[in-house]
């Protein structure tokens, strides 16, 4: 079993219910176990400027699949929730990053894990510090900082809000799936 952390994001339509779909399908995957939940949180976009405000989370899963048979699961996702992409960094019904994959390091032209974007993005670094908990003692694979100096670094955020939790009290029991209680 290898612990790995997928960030998710959507920006058009129904975002709140599309992440949570999301989950669902990756939850209904054999051989991947949801284990937390980040909160949802709303964010003002970056890159591309003009478009809605972005919904992001982070989820810790545990799973027997490799990371490529992660990644693949993960688009399979996208595309089932019928991901839409016209503009790079533009609007999407859904993202599915793969965040880290145990303490590998990974370098290939379809995969790199922990994955490069991540250190600066507030909407990325703050889910999954919560999910995360000690973030002092959370080691970043390929670097010799903690998740705790990412945040550091990240100081007070700007255009982010930590919104609700992402599985309701029911979801919750229903299944197995816990949200992060900070
Ligand atoms: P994007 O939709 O902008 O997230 O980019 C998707 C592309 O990034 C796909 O072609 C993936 O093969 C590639 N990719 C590289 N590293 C990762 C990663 N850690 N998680 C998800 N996709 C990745």
């Amino acid at each position: 079993m290898v612990r790995a952390y997928v960030g998710l994001g959507a920006n058009i339509g129904d975002p709140v219910r599309q992440l949570k779909q999301a989950i669902r399908l990756i939850q209904d995957t054999p051989d991947i176990q949801v284990r937390t939940c980040s909160s949802i949180y709303r964010s003002d976009p970056v890159d591309y400027l003009n478009q809605p405000d972005f919904y992001n989370m982070v989820a810790e899963l545990e799973t027997t699949l490799s990371a490529e048979a992660l990644l693949r699961r993960c688009q399979e996702v996208e595309q089932e929730l019928k991901r839409v992409r016209v503009i790079r960094y533009g609007p999407r019904t859904i993202d599915i990053d793969i965040l880290l994959y145990d303490q590998l390091l990974i370098q290939k032209e379809n995969l790199e894990v922990p994955h490069p974007k991540m250190k600066d993005r507030s909407f990325v670094v703050l889910p999954l510090a919560e999910v995360v908990g000690d973030t002092e003692r959370f080691l970043i694979p390929g670097t010799s900082e903690s998740l705790g100096d990412w945040v550091k670094q990240i100081g007070n955020p700007r255009g982010i809000l930590k919104l609700e939790p992402m599985l309701t009290k029911r979801e919750e029991e229903k299944t197995n799936v816990e949200n992060r209680k900070c």
